[in-house]
């Protein structure tokens, strides 16, 4: 399946809540959804009452969406969730927090995760010193992901790396915005999601 180019915020309003897909405009009164929430399409405002297989599906959608996932990589790593020990819902949410687009965007060096995943594609970042070029790629604890020596003095890395000092981290995450680096401490937890899935509809999604 292709990725999906069309406008973001109809993603916002198919699944019915605001998934951050658009950096500060999601925060400011320019919020599409904010206006109309409605899911699009000509009997968007008519949404029918959502059965079992809808809900679960919806939740997947979401997550899907929010992360950036194409359909056969999430499933991909819902299956490395299911090997894991633990919980599968949150496995999978730890593996969808590890990618390292999700980690630049993280770092505060992207306002959003689609921005993020740009910035890899276009070998912005090393990874434990070694040029990336692959969003996908999943970090572990104790590696290092930094701006390419290269790209420090691209007015777009400058101007994107003016909010780093002031933005929040997560926990297993220590950035140091004057090196604009990160190194991860520890691998994220499904608390560190800041979302509010609920991953045994997932879960039930992939079992049926
Ligand atoms: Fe979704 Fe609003 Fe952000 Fe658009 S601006 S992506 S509708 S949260």
């Amino acid at each position: 399946m292709a990725r999906y180019t069309g406008p973001s915020c109809k993603l916002c309003r198919r699944e019915g809540c605001k998934l951050f897909l658009k950096g500060e405009r999601c925060t400011s009164g320019k919020c599409a959804f904010d206006h109309r929430s409605t899911a699009p399409g000509q009997h968007g405002a008519a949404r029918k009452k959502v059965g079992e297989y809808g809900m679960h599906m919806r939740e997947k959608q979401k997550a899907r969406r929010y992360y950036g996932v194409l359909e056969g990589q999430f499933k991909r790593y819902f299956e490395m969730a299911e090997k894991m020990e633990g919980m599968t819902g949150a496995n999978l949410f730890a593996i969808l927090e590890s990618r390292l687009d999700n980690v630049v965007y993280r770092m505060g060096l992207a306002a959003s995760r689609k921005e993020a995943r740009q910035l890899v594609l276009h070998a912005h970042f090393t990874l434990n010193g070694k040029k990336v070029t692959i969003p996908s790629l999943l970090v572990k604890a104790g590696d290092v992901v930094a701006v390419k020596e290269a790209s420090r003095d691209s007015e777009k890395i400058k101007a994107l790396s003016e909010g780093m000092a002031t933005h929040v981290a997560p926990k297993w995450l220590d950035v140091n915005a004057a090196d604009l680096a990160a190194k991860v401490l520890t691998a994220p937890t499904r608390e560190d999601v800041d979302f509010p899935f609920t991953e045994q509809l997932i879960v039930e999604f992939y079992s049926k």
